[in-house]
């Protein structure tokens, strides 16, 4: 039986797309082999990867002046990726809000020189640097920043309005709410989140700023290349692609990037009112920088914390235990996961507290 699984990722994905899969997945139409088995260089796969493409544009509203490319390697993979390409005989600019955010600068720091610009740490991350804060360098090669911080919970929730090339690690709040993609020069998220199945790298860049490339990397390294060869410049990733347009049709069908704003900001606002209203659990996240995709929370007494995993998942409510470096709880309530699991959680943490409260 399937649970509520609140997992950070690879994370809840869409029931409706997941059962379409398991219909597809001997044979994919009248193929007659699934589309796993299928060349990535067969016209029916070409099929579906264009499709994919351009849902993931539409439901973005991605202008023409950006590309889209489907990667491998994850997120990880753009942390060195990125300076690579864009740093190599420069320097860059860092925003350090939380631990993706450090993960990106430690990764840089080998190529590159970085400039963190502004820093939540000394403060545990407990909130982001606001925007005014942010001490940009005058020749920095592009400013990099994570607007929603999966570990921490902590969001920036508007994008700065800046003359440099911005590039923002995506990986946990991408298709959570309308975006304005021309602010961007470079997007990039692993799938594993709000997207699909690990495997799957989305990044969105802007054509001018691959144009700066560095020339001399090997292909695999270089935007371009990718982007000549439409993502194929190798083997995708069949399956995840194949399953990420899914959740794309998925999201056009239920009404677009708006309608997922309004249910996403109504789960995070039914989690959120609850724990203020409690003596019993609390958020450590300054309000104006609270992620409406990862909802960390604490319990007036920690020696509760493995009961409270205990109960919970006793309960059909999965993967709460918050990351490793931080402790406590963690609800990640991307997309597919539906009002009626938060209202589950939310009962659950009330019959808890009167418990043991
Ligand atoms: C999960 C996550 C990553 C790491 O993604 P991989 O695909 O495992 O490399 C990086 N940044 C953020 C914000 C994440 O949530």
């Amino acid at each position: 039986m399937r649970k509520w699984n609140f997992c950070a990722g690879p994370a809840v994905i869409s029931e409706q797309v997941l059962s379409e899969v398991k219909d597809e997945l001997l044979e994919w139409g009248d193929s007659g082999m699934s589309i796993m088995e299928m060349s990535h260089r067969s016209k029916i796969y070409d099929g579906v990867a264009v499709d994919a493409k351009q849902d993931f544009i539409d439901i973005l509203n991605i202008p023409s002046s950006h590309e889209v490319l489907f990667l491998q390697g994850g997120a990880t993979h753009q942390f060195s990726m990125v300076p690579l390409n864009f740093a190599h005989n420069n320097n860059a600019d860092y925003v350090l809000s939380g631990s993706w955010s450090k993960k990106a600068i430690a990764e840089a720091s080998k190529l590159t020189k970085v400039n963190t610009i502004a820093s939540s740490e000394n403060h545990g991350f407990s909130y982001a640097p606001s925007e005014e804060d942010w001490k940009y360098s005058e020749d920095s090669a592009y400013v990099h920043y994570c607007p929603n911080e999966t570990i921490q919970g902590v969001a920036i929730h508007k994008a700065p309005d800046i003359n440099n090339h911005l590039i923002a690690d995506m990986s946990s709040v991408i298709l959570s709410e309308p975006l304005d993609v021309s602010k961007f020069s470079l997007i990039y998220a692993g799938a594993q989140k709000n997207i699909g199945p690990a495997g799957l790298t989305m990044v969105i860049i802007k054509k001018d700023l691959m144009e700066l490339e560095n020339e001399n990397l090997p292909n695999i390294l270089r935007y371009s290349k990718h982007s000549e060869s439409d993502s194929m410049l190798n083997t995708p990733p069949t399956f995840a692609w194949y399953m990420a347009g899914k959740v794309f049709k998925w999201i056009k069908q239920s009404g677009g990037l708006e309608f997922f704003k309004e249910q996403n900001h109504l789960k995070a606002s039914t989690l959120y009112n609850y724990i203020d209203n409690s003596d019993f659990y609390s958020n450590p996240v300054k309000i104006e920088n609270r992620s409406i995709m990862n909802v960390p929370f604490i319990l007036a007494d920690n020696d509760l914390d493995s009961v409270f995993l205990k109960e919970s998942e006793d309960n059909g409510l999965l993967n709460l235990k918050g990351h490793r470096s931080v402790g406590g709880m963690r609800a990640s309530i991307y997309n597919a996961m539906p009002l009626e699991g938060i209202n589950e959680l939310v009962d659950f943490m009330k019959v808890f507290e009167a418990k043991y409260g």
